[in-house]
C-alpha cells in the first residue's frame, strides 16, 4: 500500500496497514515524517490534553497526562511514533501523480520521476499545503500585507502595526489574542464568536466529548446540535472580547489601496490582514486519476473513494466524525478505511489474479 503523506494520518494508516498483514510504503514530501506540525505557529498548544491526544498504540510521554502539549512536543511524539513502526518511510519524496495501472492497481509517480506500482493508495496528505484565501473587492490593489494564518509564525513582526485577523475559529482568536498586546488588532468575523468552555465540571471538554459520544458524531447530526463552529476557551478569550481588550467587528466589505472599508462605510489604513479562513484538501496529485470533483474535493464516503475503491483517504475534515481530523480521532478512521482497502485489494488479487500477475509491489 502506498501512503501519500507522513503526518499523523499517514502514520496511523501505516500502523493499520501493518495490522492488516500488508506492507505500507509511506511517501513524505518533507524532511521528516511529522506532518505539518513544524509549520504551525510557535505558540500553538494542543486543544486537547495529552491523555486524549495520542494515536493508537503509543501514549504521549510525560508525567502529567492533563497538560496541553506544545507544538514541538507533538513533533517529537510523531517522530517517536514513526520510528516505532516497522514501515518503509521515505522522506523528501513528493507524489506528483497517481494513475491507473494496466492490469490493476495504481502507478504512483514521484517528483523525482520514480514510478511505483501500488495495489492500493491512501491519500493522507493533509490540507495545510492548500490554505483557503478568500478574494475580496479591491484586494489586488491593496499595498499592505495579505497573509493566510498558515504563513503566520509569531507576533513580533507586527509590533506597533494596525492588523486585522479574519476568522472566527480557534486559530483566528488565538492569533488575534497574542497580537493584541503588541499591535492594534481587530478580529473580523461574520457573526459573534461562539465560545465553548475548555473545562466543564472540573473535567476537560474532551472527557465529555468522549463519554457522551459527541466525538464520534457525523456532521449532519452534530450540526443539528451545534449551529456554528466554536472556539475552545478557558475564559480568557471571551473576557478579552467582552472587555474590548480584543476589538471584534463584522468583516470589512472591501480593501482600499492602503486599508479596508468597514460595513458602516468608514475606511481606515491597515498594515496587514491575516486570513484564518481554513484549508482545503491538498490532493492535486489525484486529478489525473479522475478521483476529484470539479471543486477539487474527493469523491468519497467515509474516506473510501466512490470512483476508485482501492483508494482511501485519511484526515479529511468530518471524514466520519467530528474528531476525524484530529490526533485523537484519526486512528479510528484508519482502522475503518484500511479494513475496507485490505479486503478490496485481497479480493482483487484472488478474483482475477490481476494484482499478482502484474507484480504490484506495494
Ligand atoms: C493551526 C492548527 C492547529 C491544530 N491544532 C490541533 C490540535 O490541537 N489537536 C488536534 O488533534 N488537531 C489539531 N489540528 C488539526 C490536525 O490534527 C492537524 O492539521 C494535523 O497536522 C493533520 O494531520 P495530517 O497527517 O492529516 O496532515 P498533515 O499534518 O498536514 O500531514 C500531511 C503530510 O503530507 C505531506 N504531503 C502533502 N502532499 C504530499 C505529496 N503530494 N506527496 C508526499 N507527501 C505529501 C506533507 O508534507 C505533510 O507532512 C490543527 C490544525 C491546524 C492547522
Amino acid at each position: 500500500m502506498v501512503i501519500v503523506g507522513g503526518g499523523q494520518s499517514g502514520l496511523a494508516a501505516a500502523r493499520a496497514v501493518l495490522s492488516a498483514g500488508l506492507r505500507p510504503l509511506v511517501l513524505e514530501a518533507g524532511a521528516e515524517s511529522v506532518g505539518s506540525w513544524p509549520g504551525y505557529y510557535d505558540s500553538l498548544t494542543l486543544f486537547s490534553p495529552a491523555r486524549y491526544s495520542a494515536l493508537p498504540g503509543m501514549a504521549f510521554d510525560g508525567a502529567d497526562p492533563d497538560r496541553y502539549p506544545a507544538r514541538d512536543e507533538v513533533v517529537a511524539y510523531l517522530r517517536r511514533y514513526a520510528a516505532s513502526l516497522d514501515a518503509d518511510i521515505r522522506t523528501g519524496v513528493r507524489v506528483a501523480a497517481v494513475r491507473p495501472r494496466p492490469g490493476g492497481g495504481f502507478l504512483v509517480t514521484t517528483n523525482g520521476g520514480d514510478q511505483i506500482a501500488a495495489a492500493g493508495v491512501v491519500a493522507a496528505s493533509g490540507s495545510f499545503g492548500n490554505p483557503h484565501l478568500p478574494r475580496l473587492s479591491g484586494q489586488d490593489d491593496y499595498a499592505g500585507e495579505v497573509r493566510h494564518v498558515a504563513r503566520y509564525r509569531r507576533p513580533e513582526p507586527y509590533l506597533g502595526k494596525r492588523v486585522i485577523v479574519v476568522g472566527a475559529g480557534n486559530s483566528a482568536v488565538q492569533v488575534a489574542y497574542e497580537l493584541a498586546p503588541l499591535a492594534s488588532v481587530t478580529l473580523a468575523t461574520r457573526a459573534p464568536i461562539q465560545f465553548v468552555p475548555q473545562r466543564i465540571g472540573g473535567r476537560d471538554l474532551h472527557h465529555w466529548l468522549r463519554v457522551t459520544g459527541v466525538d464520534r458524531l457525523p456532521r449532519p447530526v452534530l450540526t443539528r446540535l451545534v449551529r456554528r463552529a466554536a472556539v475552545l476557551d478557558t475564559g480568557v478569550y471571551r473576557d478579552a472580547v467582552d472587555s474590548g481588550l480584543l476589538d471584534r467587528r463584522e468583516v470589512f466589505t472591501a480593501f482600499t489601496p492602503d486599508g479596508v472599508t468597514w460595513p458602516d462605510g468608514t475606511s481606515e489604513p491597515v498594515d496587514a490582514v491575516i486570513f484564518a479562513t481554513g484549508y482545503r484538501p491538498n490532493l492535486a496529485y489525484l486529478t489525473a486519476l479522475g478521483a476529484l470533483r470539479g471543486d477539487g474535493l474527493p469523491r468519497q464516503v467515509g474516506g473510501i473513494s466512490t470512483s476508485h475503491p482501492e483508494l482511501v483517504y485519511l484526515g479529511l475534515e468530518f471524514q466520519r466524525s467530528f474528531s476525524s481530523n484530529t490526533l485523537r480521532g484519526v486512528g479510528r478512521d484508519a482502522t475503518h478505511v484500511i479494513a475496507a482497502l485490505a479486503q478490496r485489494v485481497r479480493g482483487a488479487g484472488r478474483g482475477s489474479g490481476a494484482i499478482r500477475r502484474s507484480s504490484v509491489r506495494w
